[in-house]
């Protein structure tokens, strides 16, 4: 079945507040009936503060808006993420006062307010989702589109698989590539081919362990799967492989069913705001520039539809290859554009795909533009060549 995604392009026709993003984000509010379904909840607004010196997060003028439209609604709104993004969020502009709402680290201010689930996944048994998100009884949950070093693309999967877990748990997340094994000492027992090996990466992508040399670690976020490293290994002694690149998505989809599961179907609205698609996500702490040109705004009810048109509509436009930094290594134009820039194996359609098979929702849908850029029309007395000088 079909699921409905609502839409405001970036684009207008003229310049008048009506056609920019903060009104279209009104229209998409009322589209999802959202103050009609919140009267009595308590409904826990789940954003990212980014960290440090970033400014390419959701703008307050837009989490302002929602915040407004759930207490007209009459609902209970309050504001979470992770706790060492609430500290100091309000150098970033983020506070009671500007949001209209309390802002809360989601799990407790030591991240001890939590609630476990078993769900056994590669390194995973339990996974601890924060306190004030599963005790909320709404989720709306708005994310900032941008790039992801470890899956090319962070959206509204990746705000609620990560920012609704604790650091435990999104820690041993982040570990499920390295569950499947990808190097074989055995069939490289030579320490000069591990060297060679270790130098044929130009971006840090491969270290050799700690503890034992003979051990080689990927790091999946540097990795851009170029290939050069399996040139120069021994065959059998290395895998670069989406096995291990497949884990990381899936476990953003486990985690935001886990989420999920702790909310009835028709409490929960999921918004995408698309603009300032930096190359890797807010967590880093400051704003890189755009790699992608601004989408729009984007609202559903079923997260796996608003992620897939999220990602078919910014697959339309190219990289804007010039914005990116000059240490990233662009080898392959296959895929959606934030695959040239992470990695060919680091597909952003697996953790919609991942969810869907979960039964979160549906990869068909219909993208209804709720304010379409209107045509201008030509002069009324038929054709006159504009002046050239
Ligand atoms: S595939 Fe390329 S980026 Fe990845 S570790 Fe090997 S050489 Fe480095």
């Amino acid at each position: 079945m079909s699921s409905s995604v609502y839409f405001g392009s970036a684009r207008q026709a003229r310049l008048v507040a009506e056609e920019t993003l903060p009104a279209k984000l009104d229209l998409i509010i009322d589209r999802l009936h959202l103050r009609e379904r919140v009267k009595g909840e308590t409904v826990a607004l789940k954003i990212h503060t980014g960290n440090h010196i970033g400014y390419s997060m959701i703008h307050p003028v837009f989490l302002r808006k929602v915040v407004q439209a759930i207490r007209e609604g009459g609902g209970k709104p309050f504001a979470v993420d992770v706790d060492w993004d609430v500290a100091g969020a309000e150098t970033r502009g983020y506070t009671t006062e500007v949001l209209g709402c309390p802002i809360y680290p989601s799990a407790g201010l030591s991240e001890r307010h939590f609630y476990a689930h078993e769900h056994p996944f590669k390194n995973i048994k339990t996974w601890k989702v924060a306190g004030l998100i599963e005790e909320a009884s709404f989720l709306v949950n708005f994310a900032h589109a941008k790039g992801h070093p470890a899956c090319s693309y962070g959206g509204a999967f990746k705000n609620l698989a990560l920012g609704c877990m604790v650091g435990e748990t999104r820690g041993q997340m982040h570990d499920t590539v390295h569950f499947d094994r990808y190097w074989f000492a055995e069939r490289c027992p030579d320490s000069d081919t591990r060297k060679r090996i270790l130098e044929a990466c130009p971006h840090n992508g491969i270290v050799e362990d700690k503890f034992d040399p003979t051990e080689l670690h990927l790091h999946f976020d540097e990795c851009n799967n170029c290939g050069r490293c399996l040139q120069v290994a021994p065959e059998g002694s290395l895998k670069i492989d989406a096995v291990n690149f497949d884990a990381f998505q899936e476990a953003m989809a486990i985690s935001t069913s886990i989420t999920m599961s702790t909310f009835a179907p028709e409490k929960m609205v999921h918004l995408v705001l698309a603009t300032q698609i930096t190359p890797v996500c807010d967590c880093f702490g400051f704003t890189s520039m755009p790699v992608l040109p601004d989408a729009g705004i984007f609202g559903s009810d079923d997260i796996v539809a608003l992620d897939q048109a999220v990602l078919d509509v910014t697959a339309k436009t190219p990289l804007i290859e010039e914005n990116v930094p000059t240490s990233m290594e662009i080898y392959s134009h296959e895929g959606h554009p934030l695959q040239w820039l992470h990695g060919t194996l680091k597909d952003p359609y697996k953790v919609v795909e991942y969810g869907a098979a979960l039964g979160l929702g549906s990869r068909e849908y219909e993208l209804v533009d709720v304010l379409p850029v209107e045509k201008i029309a030509p002069a009324s007395l038929g054709y006159i060549s504009a002046k050239s000088n």
